[in-house]
């Protein structure tokens, strides 16, 4: 599908007619029709084809013929040229956090800031404060917004990796040549950002590559050889393609995971035990222990096999050799998406789409939980609305009996004082009730979470600390003191799948279970589109040691519904 590619272009086109100081009706067409695109669930050369593209609302005939001139020569001449008149560097600079066009050109125009270096010299010399509308408070939110940006570039975010990674293997998979095939690296142990995508696979090497750089979604072949082949995918990303022997696959999978350091330690116990291992095999002396499969290189050294995702060297390799590894919870646990927004709210689906979707995921329930009436930039619901929304799921509860249950859900917003946005009459109407902070995200928000856990109808915290990756770090908060009020008052901690959240991260997830707190792993959906991503959750949750008995909806119904209500018990409500 092209349609991020094209998003992308009419998203930058806006920023520089922004930059230009164009007037804002022009620009706003663009940016449109960039988050319209982006959002499509369908193919825009489907739709293209179907001359469909002027039905789509805010695209009249000239935005048709760029589409189309993009879809049929992969660039656009007039956005050609307009880049062409701007420096380069800019387009950096409107990368970072914080960031915006009209900030952009500010600095450009008044200081001749070109780029990040640029900018990074006039912070250091004070220069920022002498512009107008630029205090001390300003200035340091873009000096974080470099931080931030640094730390980010480079690296891919996981649900992307996923995404693409998935999107290759599903395709080669089906290819006659192909015997086994994996992704390797970070994004096999399902770090939250990843370097780069590295696939391996065995079987007819000549022919897994031809096939692996003739895919519909490689846009250019960077290398080409007869066992590795580098490539660009239509998202931007570079992927690359090993074909290996089948008897060094184990060793070599083992060696392309990682972690480094999880490789440099389990490097010293093959040395104490005689042997070497690289990624051809593992070796006593010039024989060839071991290499097929990872188990049984693992095997070989009297270890049980550590799952991916906490390959870290943070105790695993002492647990394997002991044979005490956890039983981390897995990607089929899942029994219900506890996190999901429907068009009553902010999200694009229907219930009915979503309960379907669910459905065809396999899922025994999920909850719909709609902004509450104070987050207004997102629709939220009034009581009314609410309950209105309820008598719909009650409605569609009755169609799908047997096949799916639906539950009242929210996501209410703990307003600055911990209080909710609905009072307890509402709340204890609801089958399961997330809570959230949306706003005041530079105050230190511990004490407005646990007294929101205090809440007897409060089931869940979503996103607890809010930090979006590569966009805005965590608001001030004691997770630790989270962690335990969480546990002291049977309030489950969401880990929010969605792919720029990842929140709790994993090593707070560990912390989590080391307290005996529980969490939820949810999406956070606003498009049945996003769902999928419920495996990025169990993917963190996995990096994070939990296991199954941890987390709540990994439970059916009856067990989930028990959760609810002790809670509700536990403050004297029966
Ligand atoms: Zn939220
Ligand atoms: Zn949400």
């Amino acid at each position: 599908m092209k349609n991020k590619e094209l998003a992308d272009i009419f998203d930058r086109w806006a920023n520089i007619l922004e930059f230009m100081g164009d007037n804002p009706y022009h620009i706003r067409a663009y940016r449109n029709a960039a988050r319209l695109i982006r959002d499509l669930s369908e193919d825009i050369e489907v739709l293209a084809r179907e001359g469909k593209l002027t039905k789509l609302p805010g695209i009249g005939q000239r935005l048709q013929a760029k589409i189309l001139e993009f879809l049929r020569t992969g660039k656009i001449e007039e956005f050609e040229k307009l880049k062409a008149s701007v420096p380069d560097t800019i387009f950096t600079l409107l990368d970072i956090p914080g960031v915006g066009p009209k900030t952009v050109k500010l600095l450009y125009d008044r200081l001749g800031i070109r780029s990040l270096e640029d900018l990074k010299r006039a912070i250091e010399r004070g220069d920022l404060l002498k512009l107008p509308g630029f205090g001390p408070k300003k200035v340091e939110k873009i000096r974080k917004g470099i931080e931030l940006f640094e730390k980010a570039s480079g690296r891919i975010l996981l649900g992307i990796a996923v995404f693409i990674a998935d999107g290759i293997i599903n395709q080669l998979k089906e290819h006659s040549a192909v015997e086994r095939i994996s992704v390797a690296g970070s994004t096999r142990r399902m770090k939250e950002t990843v370097g780069d995508i590295d696939i391996l696979a065995t079987g007819k090497n000549l022919e897994i590559i031809d096939a692996f750089v003739n895919l519909p979604n490689v846009k250019e072949v960077l290398w080409k050889g007869t066992k590795k082949a580098t490539v660009i995918v239509e998202e931007g990303e570079q992927v690359d393609l090993r074909v290996i022997e089948p008897d060094s696959y184990g060793s070599a999978l083992q060696y392309f995971t990682g972690s480094k350091s999880h490789n440099i330690h389990l490097r010293t116990i093959c040395i104490k035990q005689g042997y070497k291992l690289n990624e051809y095999g593992l070796f006593k002396g010039d024989v060839k222990i071991a290499g097929r499969t990872e188990e049984e290189i693992y095997e070989a050294l009297g270890m049980d096999t550590p799952p991916p995702e906490i390959r870290e060297d943070t105790g695993e390799i002492e647990a394997a050799l002991e044979h005490r590894l956890p039983e981390l919870i897995d990607y089929g646990d899942i029994k219900g998406d506890l996190h999901i927004h429907s068009n009553w709210s902010d999200g694009a689906s229907t219930i009915e789409e979503i309960a379907l979707k669910a459905i065809e995921m396999g899922y025994k329930y999920i909850a719909i939980t709609d902004h509450s009436k104070s987050l207004r930039v997102a629709n939220g619901l009034s009581e009314e609305d609410l309950l209105k929304r309820n008598e719909e799921i009650d409605r569609l509860n009755k169609k799908f009996q047997g096949k799916i249950k639906i539950l009242k859900g929210t996501e209410v917003d703990i307003l600055p004082d911990g209080s909710l946005d609905y009072n307890d009459e509402i709340l204890s109407q609801l089958d399961f009730v997330v809570a959230a902070i949306h706003s005041r995200f530079t105050q230190d928000n511990t004490k407005r979470i646990l007294k929101a856990m205090e809440n007897p109808y409060v089931n869940a915290i979503a996103h607890p600390t809010g930090r979006v990756i590569g966009q805005r770090e965590s608001y001030p908060v004691d997770i630790e003191a989270v962690i335990k009020k969480a546990a002291e008052t049977g309030t489950a901690l969401e880990i929010n799948a969605y792919y720029n959240r990842l929140d709790l991260k994993d090593v707070h997830c560990r912390l989590a279970v080391k307290y005996g707190a529980k969490l939820v792993i949810s999406t956070d959906s606003h498009h049945v589109d996003h769902m999928w991503m419920i495996k990025l959750g169990v993917g963190t949750a996995r990096r994070g040691w939990v296991e199954k008995k941890d987390v709540i909806n990994a439970k059916g119904l009856r067990e989930l519904q028990k959760f609810v209500k002790e809670k509700r018990k536990k403050f004297g409500i029966s």
